[in-house]
C-alpha cells in the first residue's frame, strides 16, 4: 500500500495547487474559450477536498477512481469527464503500491482513454498536448525524473501558445487561438509538477 501520509498529502497538494490557480485558468479560459475552467477545477477539487480523509484512507487504485468520479460529476464542461476518465483509468490498472514501471503503463492507459473520450490527439492544443510528453518523459526512466516530467510539461504547455486549437470551444476561434496558452495544458501542467514535487523528494 502507499502510505496513507504521503497519499492524503499528494492528493491535498494538487487540489490546493488547483484553486490556487484557478484565476489563472480562469482568465486562460477567456481568451480562447468561455473563461470557466478556473472556476470548473476549483469547484471539482473542493469536493476532493471534502472528501480528503476518506480518499486517504482508501487504497491508491481506489482513491483514484474515487477522485475521477469527483470531477466527472462536479468539474463539469469538456475538462471534467476528461479529467475523470484520465483519473478513473490510471486507478483501474494501478496495484496498490505500484512501481514506476506500474505508473508509466497505467499513465499511458489513462492518456489514450483521455483520446478516445474526446476523440483528440496530439498537435490539436488541448490538455493532451501536456499529458502525453509528461508521459514519454516518464517512460524515459533515468535520473532525476521527477524534474525532467515538470520541466518537459511546463514546456509542453508553453508550447501550446503558438498551435491552433482543432478540439473543444477554443476550435471555434480557428486562426484566432494562435498565441495564448491552452487552458487545459495548463491544468494538466500544474496537476503533474505538484505530484512531481510530492513524489520525487
Ligand atoms: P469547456 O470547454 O466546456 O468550457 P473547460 O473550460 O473546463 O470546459 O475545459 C477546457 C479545456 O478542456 C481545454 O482547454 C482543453 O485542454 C480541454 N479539452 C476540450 N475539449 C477537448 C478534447 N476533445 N480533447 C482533449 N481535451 C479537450
Ligand atoms: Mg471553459
Amino acid at each position: 500500500m502507499m502510505d496513507q501520509v504521503v497519499q492524503r498529502k499528494l492528493i491535498q497538494a494538487v487540489a490546493e495547487t488547483m484553486i490556487a490557480h484557478a484565476g489563472e485558468l480562469t482568465s486562460l479560459d477567456q481568451a480562447i474559450g468561455d473563461g470557466d475552467h478556473g472556476l470548473n477545477m476549483k469547484r471539482g477539487f473542493e469536493g476532493v477536498l471534502a472528501d480528503i480523509d476518506s480518499l486517504a484512507s482508501q487504497s491508491l487504485p481506489d482513491a483514484l477512481k474515487a477522485i475521477g468520479t469527483q470531477l466527472v460529476m462536479k468539474v463539469g464542461g469538456a475538462s471534467g469527464p476528461l479529467y475523470g476518465t484520465l483519473l478513473m483509468t490510471l486507478g483501474k490498472g494501478m496495484p496498490a503500491d505500484p512501481t514506476l514501471d506500474d505508473i508509466g503503463r497505467c499513465f499511458g492507459a489513462a492518456v489514450d482513454a483521455v483520446k478516445a473520450r474526446g476523440k483528440s490527439d496530439i498537435g490539436q492544443k488541448t490538455m493532451l498536448d501536456v499529458l502525453a510528453p509528461a508521459h514519454a518523459e516518464l517512460a524515459k526512466g533515468g535520473a532525476n525524473l521527477a524534474a525532467r516530467i515538470s520541466t518537459a510539461a511546463f514546456c509542453a504547455a508553453e508550447a501550446t501558445k503558438p498551435m491552433k486549437a482543432l478540439r473543444g470551444r477554443a476550435s471555434f476561434l480557428g486562426e484566432r487561438s494562435i498565441g495564448h496558452m491552452d487552458p487545459g495544458a495548463q491544468s494538466s501542467a500544474l496537476m503533474i509538477t505538484t505530484v512531481c514535487r510530492v513524489l520525487g523528494g
